[in-house]
């Protein structure tokens, strides 16, 4: 099936960041002002600072996304934030099934499709991660699993609605390791043959990012292997140069 997906590289500064740091949200939206990138870019800032890094994104310049939201859309629920919440402060996007949420907080691919359809009816395009461990890489199960993660993670999409699909080897978070060239070929290539069998049409325009390790130094190659929409970035989304670097190699 021939993508006609938009680029989109996205920061994930996980729990990092506070308000002394909006500052380096000002330095990249300037940049970005004259960068004027081919991609779209997103930020997704801790829920503290969500509303403020809305508010400096430079009439659009930059999206900003939530790191996850709750299936309910209110309710008796300490501690969680709705995905209408998340579109309130000014969010674009929201991270669902990042495998530290997984792994640290027991989500199953049925939460996750339950939280990307909540993310939806709020107007939010979910980010669906997944993504095999480094056992099951080495067994050569990898597409498999993550064929699976597709099937119990992403909720069937209705007219007018999108997401973005997230491969990110949970072997390749902060670690600095990143799979071969080919095996992410190989990954995405994959993905976006589920896209074509189970989205059909809507599949097309699915971007399907590369997260795990990418560095400025490793980007340009990444970005350049068919069906690598773009980018989730986490360590490197910290440091507004670093992040600037892999926007100009998208
Ligand atoms: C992530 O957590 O989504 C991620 C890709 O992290 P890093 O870039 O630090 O590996």
């Amino acid at each position: 099936m021939a993508s006609s997906a938009p680029k989109l590289i996205a920061g994930n500064w996980k729990m990092n960041g506070v308000k002394a740091d909006l500052a380096e949200v000002e330095t990249l939206v300037q940049a970005l002002g004259n960068l004027a990138p081919d991609c779209i870019v997103a930020v997704c800032p801790p829920a503290t600072l969500l509303q403020q890094v809305s508010a400096k994104s430079g009439k659009g310049t930059i999206k900003t996304g939530g790191q996850d939201c709750h299936v309910a859309e209110k309710g008796a629920f300490t501690g969680d934030i709705g995905a209408a919440m998340l579109r309130d402060a000014g969010a674009s996007y929201v991270i669902v099934g990042h495998s530290e949420r997984r792994t640290l907080h027991a989500e199953t691919d049925g939460m996750v499709k339950a939280k990307a359809r909540a993310a939806l009816d709020a107007r939010l395009t979910p980010i669906i991660c997944v993504g095999e461990t480094q056992r099951e890489r080495e067994n050569g199960v990898a597409v498999t699993v993550v064929e699976q993660q597709l099937n119990g993670s992403t909720p069937a999409l209705k007219a007018g609605e999108t997401m973005v699909i997230a491969y990110e080897p949970v072997w390749a978070i902060g670690t600095g390791l990143v799979p071969s060239l080919e095996d992410i070929a190989e990954m995405h290539g994959a993905i976006r043959d589920w896209l074509g069998r189970h989205v059909g049409e809507a599949g097309a325009q699915v971007s399907i990012l590369y997260g795990g390790s990418m560095k400025p130094d490793n980007a340009r190659a990444i970005l350049a292997i068919d069906d690598v929409d773009g980018g989730l970035i986490g360590g490197a989304s910290l440091k507004v140069e670093e992040f600037l670097s892999i926007i100009r190699a998208a």
